[in-house]
């Protein structure tokens, strides 16, 4: 697998004080199941501390889209792993919010679609195809040293050593309702019984699996986001990694 797309590597700047330079290490995990709002609060608490943002869910739903591309079987982790030894699997790391590339291109929404969301979990439990894609992780945060990432198991295999930790949970309803504004503000025709289906189906499969699974890691601090606002859950992780004298 190709090495992850060049960035700087240099001291990052903070915003709005230029003669402050970061430099030291900041590793910061999120984790939680789908719909718990992970990758915008990343997003948000990446801006405020200067951090570069990881998306793994993107990795694993390219993976699931080269699998479809290829005619795959889900269930042939073997078969998938072969085709990540060929495939390039990377982030972009210079677009405005980092993204995924398949073979160097961005699949866009294709990644967000219904095909790829009903295989994504099987394609992810396979742990030929899980060690392929922790390195490339592992590797990213070797070239970006302030860094928050997201996804199941950054907190508990990717990064145990992190500086700081979290896991977000929401009631799976409400994850859902979530996830159907979304996706109707995007313009797809959805019902939430269909969501909240797929959503509960994911969250077996990911908490179940032998590699990697969805589990609030120890010592991690768990954010319940039922009844927050997105910036409510950005304020506490920025607090919390303030707390830890790292953020500087
Ligand atoms: O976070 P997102 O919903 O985009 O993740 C899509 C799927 O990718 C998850 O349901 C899970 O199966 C897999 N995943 C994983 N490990 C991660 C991130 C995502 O297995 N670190």
């Amino acid at each position: 697998m190709r090495a992850m797309a060049a960035s700087s590597n240099e001291p990052i700047e903070s915003m709005g004080e230029p003669n402050r330079v970061l430099s030291g290490r900041l590793i910061v995990t999120i984790d939680g199941p789908a719909g718990t709002g992970k990758s915008s609060v990343a997003r948000d608490v990446a801006k405020r501390l200067v951090l570069t943002v990881l998306d793994t869910g993107a990795m694993y739903r390219a993976a699931a889209l080269l699998t479809l591309r290829l005619g795959i079987t889900p269930t042939d982790g073997a078969g998938i792993a072969k085709a990540l030894g060929t495939h390039h699997i990377e982030m972009d790391f210079d677009a405005e919010t980092p993204n995924v590339l398949l073979d160097g291109s961005d699949p866009g929404e294709e990644i967000r679609g219904r095909e790829v969301e009903s295989i994504v979990s099987l394609v992810a439990a396979h742990p030929q195809v899980r060690n392929r894609l922790v390195a490339v992780q592992r590797a990213v945060a070797a070239s970006h040293s302030r860094l928050v990432t997201e996804g199941r198991d950054q907190g508990s295999v990717v990064f145990p050593d992190a500086d700081a930790r979290f896991y977000l949970n929401a009631s799976s309803q409400v994850r859902a309702n979530r996830r159907v504004k979304q996706l109707r503000k995007k313009g797809h025709e959805v019902d939430v019984e269909s969501v909240l289906e797929g959503i509960e189906a994911r969250d077996r499969l990911d908490a179940g699996r032998a590699d990697g699974p969805l589990i609030r890691p120890d010592g991690a601090i768990e954010i319940e986001t039922d009844q927050l606002q997105l910036s409510e859950v950005v304020d506490r992780i920025v607090e919390a990694v303030r707390k830890t004298g790292r953020d500087s």
